[in-house]
């Protein structure tokens, strides 16, 4: 297999500006643990803005509404980030809802997580449904209303929710099951856990609807990464070239695998490997064992270092 390229020279990081035009960057673990920003990274993304590169946000978390990652960046200190160059779950979720599967305005969606799904769907002119419906914080009750199937339900969209309770998963499963399983069923993720703030690792996404998966038996729709569908949605929208943008991550199984399925960098590579999140330097030791889709062509311990490469 071919081997990452550990970036930690002058020489390596000019070499980067040299080859890439664009750089996509996951969130989690690469720009911060949670609410708290990994040191340089503003510097990093201020330094490359200012050379001309263009930067785009691709989150697997669902949780945030685009307009909330907008808040959180300008609150941290980023004062060029823009909503149009944003890419949570919820988001592709709800453009999934309208551009792939052309389910009219106006329709009903069925929702199992947290608020940014149900505003990014409402933002494509959806109604959403189930979420955070209070009614859902109740103890299980057989009778309830909310497990008779609203007709006007025309897809479900399942992510993380920190409500994660038994009405939510029994109504959503009346959802999944209605009609002989053919209501579309939409997941915004695959991932297992994020990392937290002091090195705690918490239930991402990808947990729930592996949970619903299981119950339901039947697939979901993943658009997330490493979904190829997101890529070309954001290649396209940002008019960027695919040979010369690379995938910031601190995932294997998503980030880089979007990075490199995408066939981003064209030969010079298109996935970097930050080990500021979840990826650690002891897991770089299995890296062989691995399927070569998700081996990174190149390494750093964090992005935020690259701009003190450049200055000293
Ligand atoms: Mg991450």
């Amino acid at each position: 297999m071919s081997k990452p390229t550990k970036l930690d020279t002058k020489q390596h990081i000019h070499q980067l500006l040299d080859n890439y035009d664009n750089f996509l960057f996951d969130c989690d673990g690469v720009i911060w643990l949670d609410e708290v920003l990994i040191p340089g990274v503003l510097d990093t993304i201020n330094f490359l803005q200012a050379q001309g590169k263009r930067v785009a946000f691709i989150s697997n978390n669902s949780s945030k509404s685009r307009q909330e990652y907008v808040e959180k960046f300008d609150k941290l200190g980023f004062k060029n980030i823009t909503i149009d160059i944003i890419y949570p779950t919820c988001y592709a979720a709800a453009l999934t809802v309208k551009e792939e599967l052309q389910i009219p305005a106006g329709s009903k969606v069925w929702v199992l997580g947290d608020h940014g799904i149900e505003e990014e769907l409402r933002q494509q002119g959806y109604i959403p449904v189930g979420g955070s419906d209070p009614a859902l914080d109740t103890e299980f009750d057989l009778d309830h209303q909310l497990l008779q199937v609203d007709p006007h339900v025309k897809a479900v969209v399942v992510g993380s929710t920190k409500k994660f309770n038994y009405m939510r998963i029994a109504t959503t499963l009346q959802y999944l099951l209605h009609q002989n399983k053919s209501l579309p069923f939409i997941g915004t993720n695959i991932d297992r856990s994020y990392p937290g703030h002091g090195g705690l690792v918490l239930p991402a996404g990808g947990s729930v609807v592996n949970y619903m998966e299981y119950t339901a038996n039947r697939e979901f729709i993943n658009v997330g990464k490493p979904s190829p569908l997101l890529l070309d949605t954001v290649l396209k929208h940002q008019g960027f070239e695919r040979d010369r943008t690379v995938m910031v991550g601190d995932t294997l199984y998503t980030d880089i695998k979007f990075g490199n399925d995408g066939k981003l960098g064209g030969g010079n590579g298109g996935s970097l490997l930050v080990l500021s999140g979840g990826t650690k330097h002891h897991d770089l030791e299995e890296l062989h064992t691995l399927d070569q889709s998700m081996v990174p062509s190149f390494i750093m311990d964090s992005i935020g270092e690259l701009v003190h490469f450049i200055d000293n």
